[in-house]
């Protein structure tokens, strides 16, 4: 018998944000989500059966590799009054320390282009030697993985794959915990192997190595876990001696925090679908924020970011609650004048 319908309900399978926590919960250590994975794989490429907003995401990454549908020869468009250098050659790779992999959200989207942009200032200020792809950039695939186009993954990840392996990248440091999670533990499989760092533990090794001294000016900072870093990777201290470091008081914690933290709501594709049952996830990710009065919430994830705003807004908070990346705040508290917004 079918099991998507009878068994398992259509609206469920596709509710999953893929966060991780039923396995991190589950006391006989069940491994759900490789059998979600292979149930959306199913529905997506034998049955052709899934939620119509992501029809236009997949056509989307097929032609352009991202979302966005964007033209991919504008991904470095974010950067173009920066002269960020673009790693065009195997040779140029030994003059850089990192590639800084920014991903599609901070290539297109322009909220979070304003944190890649704080991440230069912050990598130039520790005099961090990096370059970016530019428009030889292209999307890891995590999203439509984890959206069941095993296909489309594959392809996407074969493309980045080879890129990086030519231009003999090593060490990639990345904003995006969706991003970092992919080049990490699946890029292996495609033939590409390096060092990969979340941009929060690039920060922190980089305080701890005196080569950046935040001021402390935030007050009131509560830390939104991204699960892909959190529990899909268990990197739960870089970020928060980050925040303590540019923080005048102690920065605050969700009730559910480390471990146990809820999902903003954007994973697994979810940020592509409409969300029609119960409660909006981001609402109430934001209600149990608003519990703790915070005047920041920290975030370190583009979709994150998305998420937490627009659970902010809709809870009339925006005002009276900002929301930042943890990049947006080192920039603030580097030394001098508060910077001008970028
Ligand atoms: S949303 Fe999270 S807790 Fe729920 S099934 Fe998916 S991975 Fe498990
Ligand atoms: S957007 Fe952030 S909280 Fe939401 S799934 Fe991704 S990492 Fe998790």
């Amino acid at each position: 018998p079918a099991l998507i319908g009878p068994v398992i309900a259509d609206e469920t399978l596709w509710a999953c944000t893929t966060c991780g926590y039923c396995e991190h919960a589950c006391p006989i250590a069940l491994e759900h989500l490789g059998k979600l994975y292979g149930l959306r794989q199913h529905q997506v490429m034998m049955e052709g059966a899934f939620p119509h907003e992501l029809k236009t995401v997949f056509d989307n990454y097929e032609s352009q590799s991202n979302p966005w549908g964007l033209p991919s020869d504008t991904r470095a468009d974010w950067a173009k009054d920066l002269d960020v250098p673009l790693l065009t050659s195997a040779e140029q790779s030994r003059q850089f320390d990192w590639l800084f992999y920014v991903g599609s959200a901070q290539s297109f989207d322009d909220r979070a282009k304003k944190v890649a942009r704080a991440f230069v200032r912050v990598l130039r200020a520790a005099g961090v030697k990096f370059a970016i792809l530019g428009p030889q950039e292209s999307s890891t695939g995590e999203c439509v993985r984890r959206a069941g186009n095993e296909m489309l993954f594959q392809s996407l990840a074969a493309t980045l794959a080879e890129t990086l392996n030519r231009l003999q990248v090593a060490r990639i440091v990345t904003c995006d915990p969706h991003a970092f999670n992919s080049l990490k533990n699946e890029y292996p499989a495609f033939g590409w192997r390096g060092e990969v760092l979340h941009h929060t533990q690039l920060i922190d090794r980089l305080i701890a190595q005196g080569r950046l001294q935040p001021v402390p000016r935030s007050e009131r900072v509560m830390f939104h876990e991204p699960c892909y870093l959190g529990r899909h990777n268990g990197e739960y201290e870089a970020p928060r001696r980050v925040l303590a470091a540019l923080s005048k008081d102690r920065p605050l914690e969700f009730a559910l925090n480390r471990e146990k933290a809820m999902c903003c709501g954007a994973g697994g594709a979810r940020f592509w679908m409409e969300e029609t049952l119960g409660t909006r996830i981001n609402v109430l990710r934001v209600e149990q924020a608003l519990q703790a009065q915070p005047l920041v919430v920290a975030t370190a994830c583009p979709y994150c970011a998305t998420m937490i705003s627009d659970g902010l807004a809709q809870k009339g908070a925006a005002e009276r609650v900002q929301c930042r990346d943890i990049a947006e705040l080192v920039a603030d508290a580097l030394a001098g004048p508060v910077p001008a917004a970028t």
